[in-house]
């Protein structure tokens, strides 16, 4: 009987599982049946935008955590579909930091051209999973929102790829319920001009922190101050910003810092991270981890250790991301079909934990770049993905690196090498500071060099 594949999620990492399956079907392979559930209306994931905040119109809570104005915050060339290259897409090269519909319009133009829309079931939320180890079968419950109705089904696997930066970490800091202005979380954040003129605090020293508070600032906010747990960003910060050590309390509008400082602020932003929440599955089968490069439990970062038929991806922090998922995918696909095998459960644990050890010792981000290339590497020689060369990945991650470190607000204009077609990224006509429009016709016109 043919076997029955249930994927959580048409998120990049939902989408990179379909175009493994759908790729190997086209060269002819037999492929199991696959039924993908999306709780949103349409595919994307994160890079399908919403401006609702809080429930859905189904009352479910709000997947999205872009916002307005958000653009990549690394080159496009690291993340780059090996099969799929920004020029086939898009006809030419075009500038290594594209805003979120220029991504999003990449991410569905692969899945669109390969038919897989088939396979997905819009506004279908998965509110359950079990497994039978008498049928060895998993049961998933799902609601049919347009329909109304919820219905259970069994599959033979079962691949999360339900995403981790959706449900908001929000810590208390004291004084908050008396604070006279907004205090939201980065997840909740849609649109830098409702911040104009005000003086912000943003709590985190991470992407979102540095990105929304860019941003914020790009638009006309008056003031940023970061506030840290464990260390700065350090970067070389222009006047308008100041980096704080740990916000203790408030009181009316002032904010106190760990060493004494104060300062008068008008809204607070908690950049304070994501949890890994999966309200569907149950203790047994759910991974628990912080965000990092290596959850524990998980074999090649893919398989649950306790039933390796129970599949995750996506669930490492993320420097590689969209070519990342296709390497986890393209592995998935191949266990599946039987072109891969699994090693035994002592084998799989002592990968794993050499593994950690490595993670646990990585000392800055060039080291941490490495470690998850070495992770590509290692996925990417298994499979037919086709080829990817990491190490020009990395060296561009590196370049990236140090082009942030050289100027925050200014490393969005630069332009990189893709390691696909070799070309040179065009440089953007407008610097990223002044680049107000964010839309993707605003983006791709073509207007009159050196004004
Ligand atoms: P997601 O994109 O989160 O997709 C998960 C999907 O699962 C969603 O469509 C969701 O609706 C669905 N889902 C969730 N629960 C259920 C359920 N119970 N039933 C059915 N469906 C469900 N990466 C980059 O490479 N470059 C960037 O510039 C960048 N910017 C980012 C900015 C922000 C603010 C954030 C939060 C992340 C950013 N990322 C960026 C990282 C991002 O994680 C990845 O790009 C990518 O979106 C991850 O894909 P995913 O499919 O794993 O998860
Ligand atoms: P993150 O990288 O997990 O960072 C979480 C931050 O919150 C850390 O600085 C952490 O500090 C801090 N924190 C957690 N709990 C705290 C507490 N109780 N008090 C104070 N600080 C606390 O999460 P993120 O910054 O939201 O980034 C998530 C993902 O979104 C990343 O993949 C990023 O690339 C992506 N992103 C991309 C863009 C863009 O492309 N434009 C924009 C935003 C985000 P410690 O260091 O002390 O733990
Ligand atoms: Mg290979």
């Amino acid at each position: 009987m043919t076997k029955r594949i249930a994927i959580i999620g048409a998120g990049p990492s939902g989408l990179a599982q379909l175009r493994a399956f759908e790729s190997a079907r086209k060269a002819g392979v037999e492929i199991p049946e696959i039924v993908c559930f999306e709780k949103q209306s349409n595919w994307g994931g994160l890079w399908n935008y919403t401006w609702r905040t809080g429930l859905d119109e189904y009352g479910e809570p709000v997947h999205g955590s872009m916002y307005r104005f958000l653009w990549s915050n690394g080159p496009k060339e690291c993340l780059e579909f090996a099969d799929y290259s920004f020029e086939e897409h898009f006809g030419r090269p075009i500038p290594s930091y594209p805003p979120r519909a220029v991504l999003h319009d990449y991410i569905a133009g692969r899945v669109e051209k390969s038919g897989v829309r088939k396979y997905v079931q819009f506004s279908t939320p998965v509110r359950w999973v079990s497994y039978s180890p008498e049928t060895e079968k998993f049961t998933v419950t799902v609601k049919d929102q347009k329909k109304d109705e919820t219905r259970s089904e069994e599959f033979d696997y079962v691949v999360v790829a339900s995403g981790h930066f959706s449900t908001p970490n929000v810590p208390y800091f004291e004084g908050f319920e008396k604070f006279p202005g907004r205090v939201l979380h980065a997840h909740d954040f849609r649109d830098a001009n409702e911040f104009v003129g005000k003086n912000i605090l943003l709590v985190g020293s991470s992407y979102s922190a540095e990105d929304i508070g860019t941003q914020c600032f790009k638009y006309g906010a008056k003031s940023i101050t970061f506030s840290y747990r464990t260390k700065p960003m350090g970067f070389n910060w222009p006047e308008g910003f100041t980096e704080k050590p740990l916000l203790t309390k408030v009181e009316g509008k002032t904010a106190y810092f760990k060493d004494g400082t104060s300062k008068e602020v008008d809204a607070i932003i908690l950049c304070t991270g994501y949890q890994h929440h999966f309200p569907f599955l149950p203790d047994d089968l759910r991974l628990k981890t912080n965000n990092r490069l290596y959850p524990l439990n998980l074999y090649k970062g893919i398989f649950w250790q306790q039933n390796p038929k129970l599949i995750y991806i996506g669930m490492q922090d993320q420097y590689y991301t969209f070519n990342m998922f296709d390497a986890q995918a393209w592995y998935a696909r191949d266990v599946i079909l039987g072109r891969l095998s699994l090693p035994s459960a002592a084998e799989q644990d002592a990968d794993i934990k050499s593994w950690r050890a490595r993670e646990e010792v990585l000392a800055n981000p060039f080291e941490a770049i490495d470690y998850q290339t070495e992770y590509m590497r290692d996925l990417l020689a298994a499979t037919d993905y086709p080829f990817l060369d990491v190490d020009k990945v990395a060296a561009l991650f590196k370049e990236w690196e140090h082009d942030k470190e050289h100027s925050i607000l200014g490393y969005r204009d630069h332009s990189y090498v893709s390691v696909l077609t070799g070309n040179q990224a065009p440089v953007h006509h407008t610097r990223w500071m002044e680049a107000l429009d964010d839309s993707l016709e605003a983006f791709l016109a073509i207007k009159e060099a050196a004004e």
